[in-house]
């Protein structure tokens, strides 16, 4: 079959993406400051002299999202930002990020994002909760939930939050990393693990969840409940140690826990996530934020990804945060990378394009679809 790169991007442009991990986005106008610290996993300010721009998150936002906006791909990060807030970008980003369903993590978000209904009106897309496990806890201890009733009371709230969800999150790997102990505590060592957070929580005033035990207990509860798990690994922000993301750390438990996991992010780890993918048939492999913050060499990445894993196995996201340029960012790099992969794979006759259409039809929606049991989307783009 001859290879014709033109129908093939056709195809990949016109797909319609279930986003399968992503967050709130900011409505408005917002200042320089912090358009800068939303694009970096940093949480301090570029050193003096320096801008954020000047990476590759930066360039691709200049060069895929000023079109959009109408400007100039080559315009400066100065002439972007001056245009982008009378621009409405909101609304004109995460349209043409072209989206049938937006899967949010509800329990992170910056201050000031707009909430979920402005989210599915504004993109076009259905808009399904995820909940993420370790908040459901700390709203618990907040709302002042005892030792004792807290190794019963997590799965109770946990079931009643997840009536509407598609999947729960843990962030097991920055609140402890992913080389926890991968059995499932006993209550009576819940109880006392619940006992002395509370009191710490009593002590200082902050919920933050960090203790091993209870990690584990809404981890398991999670399994329990049995939807697909989105389990943070690889880079993120400083809170993280990166070493301890590596999602090989978490085999045993990934082997044993009976319930899907989604390995999210991944990278530098993507390889080895692929490996997972192929070795469990309950682990699925995300690049969200990677493609994003690895811009032109999102490819590679991809590429990388897509030697081990199981093409079935392989799901798409933005994981974008706060601007909404993230959201259409992530489906325009993986639209740009797909097409170059899997075009490069055709042209030399080692796929057909028939095998590469299927192949992005699947990564792109069907593989979340049939995972999270998504209704199909009424109509194509
Ligand atoms: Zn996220």
């Amino acid at each position: 079959m001859d290879a014709d790169p033109v129908r093939l991007r056709a195809v990949i442009d016109d797909l319609k993406l279930v986003d399968q991990h992503v967050h709130r986005v900011l409505p408005g106008p917002i200042t320089v400051a912090q358009f800068e610290l939303l694009l970096t996993e940093s949480d301090q300010p570029a050193p003096a002299g320096t801008s954020q721009f000047d990476s590759q998150l930066g360039f691709a936002v200049r060069r895929w999202c000023g079109p959009v906006l109408r400007l100039s791909p080559a315009a400066s990060a100065a002439e972007y930002l001056r245009h982008r807030d009378s621009a409405a970008p909101a609304a004109a980003l995460l349209a043409a990020a072209g989206c049938s369903h937006l899967l949010i993590d509800t329990g992170f978000a910056a201050p000031g994002s707009m909430p979920l209904d402005e989210m599915a009106t504004l993109s076009g897309a259905v808009v399904r909760e995820v909940v993420r496990l370790e908040a459901v806890a700390e709203d618990l201890a907040a709302a002042g939930c005892t030792a004792s009733a807290f190794a019963a009371a997590f799965p109770e709230e946990l079931w009643r939050r997840c009536t509407e969800a598609v999947a729960t999150k843990s962030i097991v790997a920055y609140r402890h990393g992913l080389d926890f102990d991968p059995a499932r505590p006993g209550g009576a060592e819940v109880t006392a693990a619940a006992g002395r957070w509370l009191r710490e929580v009593e002590a200082r005033g902050d919920v933050r969840l960090t203790d091993p035990v209870l990690l584990r207990h809404v981890l398991w509860t999670a399994a329990e409940r049995g939807l697909p798990i989105q389990m943070h690994t690889g880079f993120g922000d400083p809170d993280l140690d990166l070493r301890r993301a590596d999602p090989l750390l978490a085999r045993e438990f990934l082997a044993s826990c009976g319930v899907p996991v989604v390995l999210l992010h991944c990278y530098p780890y993507h390889r080895q996530a692929g490996y997972l993918a192929q070795a469990y048939p309950n682990v699925y492999v995300d690049l969200g934020l990677t493609l994003n913050y690895t811009g032109a060499r999102a490819p590679v990445v991809l590429a990388e990804t897509l030697e081990l894993a199981p093409f079935s196995k392989v799901l798409y996201s933005s994981d974008a945060y706060g601007l909404p340029e993230l959201v259409y960012l992530g489906a325009r790099l993986w639209r740009n990378a797909m097409t170059e992969v899997l075009g490069a794979w055709v042209a030399a006759r080692q796929w057909s394009e028939a095998d590469a259409v299927r192949v992005v039809a699947m990564i792109g929606a069907g593989n979340a679809a049939r995972l999270y049991g998504l209704a199909a989307p009424a109509a194509a783009r």
